[in-house]
């Protein structure tokens, strides 16, 4: 049981990037500033002491917010404001050797929020610490401090903006089916639970339709492989062509497609799906035949998870391959 649940915290925290780097950070602040406050308590200087223990038990109760699925941004951000007041507390109580505690804790600011918001977190602490003047003893300590925390902040801000773009690429990537360019499977996924939200939220109303070339093994055996690829790019294109941008294409796998199409019922559906059809028709070929799809759609109804709304859409694309395919199909049951 208790390994079940170990298990599954572990799991949470490698899959979930955020989390990770949420848990992390508050960890070492935890495990950086406990001892300091037992050696304050030890010392006779309780106040500090007692702020000390406040700022981990604060620390402590994001990380559990965070965990226990509250909002991440707002957590986040307010545990960034009580990182950088901490540190700025630190310094006016401290003096001088409390500045070097602004080192770790706007870097990590860093880590925990928005990079631009972190920097303006910085450039206020940076301001609120000269205009205080009493963490520093001259004013060529206070030049060196202010130098070293701006180029220490500058290189987090390069780096938090590279780890950013990296990390939009490699989604798109993940996301991405490279042959055809459009999205792919886990995507999809992505996208129609999102859509089963808005439905529930009575936002608005959407459709489905799968799509599949129909006697596409044939391509591939009488003109070869590349010929039955470079069909897929072709009847990519001509769905993007003939979709709205509100549409989203997703291939679902080998010569399948799926499209969700928002503010749709079970008229439009039709409509847009027939006009798909007849173009696949007209316009798409390999090598001189034509090539056409079978499309089966359905519309989302009330209490349905995707999964079922995939299955009905299923349903009428095998309707429409038995009724001789290059045809629509939309399921109209509920
Ligand atoms: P139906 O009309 O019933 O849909 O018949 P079909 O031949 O289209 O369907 P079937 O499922 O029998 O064959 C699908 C073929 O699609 C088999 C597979 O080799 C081919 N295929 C799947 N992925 C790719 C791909 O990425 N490139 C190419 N060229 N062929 C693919
Ligand atoms: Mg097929
Ligand atoms: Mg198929």
């Amino acid at each position: 049981m208790i390994r079940h649940w170990w298990n599954s915290q572990w799991q949470r925290l490698r899959t979930d990037y955020d989390l990770a780097i949420i848990t992390s950070f508050c960890a070492c602040a935890v495990f950086g500033i406990t001892p300091f406050a037992i050696y304050r308590f030890a010392t006779g200087n309780t106040f500090a002491g007692l702020i000390d223990l406040a700022i981990v038990a604060l620390i402590c109760l994001a990380v559990a917010i965070v965990w226990r699925g509250g909002n991440r941004q707002r957590t986040t951000f307010v545990l960034a404001m009580i990182n950088t007041a901490a540190c700025l507390v630190s310094a006016s109580v401290l003096g001088p050797p409390g500045l070097f505690w602004m080192y770790p804790a706007l870097l990590g600011n860093f880590l925990l929020i928005n990079r631009v918001h972190a920097a303006i977190m910085t450039a206020f602490a940076l301001v609120a610490l000269t205009v205080q003047g009493k963490a520093y003893e001259s004013s060529a300590q206070l030049a060196i401090f202010l130098v070293t925390a701006s180029v220490s902040a500058l290189i987090a801000f390069v780096f938090a903006s590279r780890t950013e773009s990296q990390r939009r690429e490699l989604q798109e990537l993940a996301t991405l089916d490279s042959l055809t360019g459009m999205q792919n499977r886990r995507a999809m996924e992505q996208e129609l639970s999102i859509a089963i939200e808005e439905y529930r939220r009575g936002n608005a109303h959407f459709g489905l339709a799968m799509l599949d070339l129909d006697h596409f093994k044939r391509i591939n055996d009488e003109h070869g492989h590349e010929a039955g690829d470079e069909v897929l790019i072709a009847f990519a294109e001509l769905v993007r062509q003939c979709t709205r941008k509100v549409d989203r294409c997703f291939r679902f796998g080998g010569e399948e497609f799926v499209l969700l199409m928002p503010a749709t019922n079970d008229e439009s559906l039709h409509h847009i799906d027939e006009n798909l059809r007849r173009r696949v028709a007209a316009e798409l070929s390999c090598r001189g035949a034509a090539v056409t799809v079978s499309i089966g759609a359905a519309a989302l109804r009330p209490d349905e998870d995707w999964q079922a709304w995939l299955a009905r859409a299923d349903a009428a694309l095998y309707q429409a391959k038995n009724e001789g395919r290059n045809r629509t199909v939309v399921d109209r049951a509920g």
